[in-house]
């Protein structure tokens, strides 16, 4: 008896041993996984940034050959990523014209694996403004921050969810022209669009330099009108990343950017920002350079959108719709 439970107890340990030792391995290949995921190079990140925000594209204009470079270069990201066209595109551009200038969205898909029907947008804007027409000096204005930060992240963010490959929503990455004229690109995007479809807009703007709230943190436009913004914080718990509702509500920054013209349709659709833009120098000035980012402020809000916003993307939670009067 006493032999027989001293061999049953030698099993049990061998058993649970062996156990604990399989939970172990899975926890650690969980563990790696994890922060394989949501890992970024910031090398990668400033390349982009640093490429988009380069005088060789003198500002970005809507119908310049400097916005054309900056095309060009985001549909070859995509195409190496391996996105597909929008609906019924035969390439990433949505092509329109606007008071006479010829001007494109740039988009790319990342089907849904079960709910491809249900859409995600992620989005920057890729124009900026025109240059100086004379003067000495710098007559070039870069917008590093506004917004060749906000496109770095779409990209960025579009090779993250490839690699992953668990959407089960769609992903739709669009880069939209002509927001400085006045949100021209996206308020023609969201007229040929189901809006129904789309359960909520990821906007980025403005991502690259430390916010008042300090290093980790970002804000949400329109933070009080869905939910969105309290499924982004719950799931940045514990990554020591925070988000909070956009500290200057007189500037009406809802409405401001790209979002807004998905928001007037119903979608939750929110900018992120982090930049400080009450007192930030650089703002629409030709000293808007990409040497006055931080790549690691950059870095680190693109990878906070990306755990924050997992839970719409893998189609376990939805954000409530928006009501604009
Ligand atoms: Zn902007």
């Amino acid at each position: 008896m006493k032999k027989a439970s001293i061999f049953i107890s030698a099993l049990m340990i061998l058993f649970s041993c062996k156990e604990y030792t399989k939970a172990n391995a899975q926890e650690s290949k969980k563990l790696k996984e994890t922060t394989e995921e949501i890992t970024f190079n910031p090398a990668t990140i400033k390349k982009h940034l640093y490429t988009l925000a380069s005088d060789e594209m003198e500002g970005r204009a809507t119908g310049t050959p400097g916005i054309e470079k900056a095309a060009q270069y985001i549909e070859n990201e995509f195409k190496k990523i391996g996105l597909t066209y929008f609906n019924s595109n035969t390439s990433y551009r949505q092509n329109f014209e606007h008071n006479g200038i010829k001007m494109f969205n740039v988009m790319g898909v990342l089907e849904g694996k079960s709910k491809k029907d249900e859409f995600v947008i992620v989005s920057a804007h890729y124009d900026h403004l025109e240059m100086k027409k004379d003067g000495d000096g710098d007559r070039i204005y870069n917008g590093a921050n506004d917004d060749a930060s906000g496109v770095t992240g779409v990209i960025a963010l579009a090779e993250y969810f490839k690699k992953k490959g668990n959407n089960e929503r769609s992903i739709l990455f669009v880069c939209f022209t002509a927001e400085e004229m006045g949100l021209i690109g996206s308020k023609y995007f969201g007229k040929g669009i189901d809006a129904s479809k789309f359960v909520a807009g990821i906007n980025l703007e403005l991502i690259g330099k430390e916010p008042k709230t300090g290093p980790k943190t970002a804000w949400l436009t329109g933070f009080e009108r869905s939910d969105f913004g309290k499924i982004i914080q719950k799931n940045l718990e514990g990554t020591g990343y925070k988000l909070f509702p956009d500290p200057y509500p007189k500037y009406n920054l809802f409405f401001r950017s790209d979002n807004a013209s998905l928001a007037r349709l119903g979608v939750p659709s929110h900018t992120f920002s982090t930049t400080p833009i009450d007192i930030d120098p650089d703002y629409h000035k030709v000293t808007d350079e990409a040497e006055t980012l931080d790549v690691n402020v950059l870095t680190e809000t693109i990878k906070a959108v990306a755990i924050g916003t997992t839970s719409i993307i893998n189609g376990k939670d939805t954000p409530t719709r928006v009501t604009i009067e």
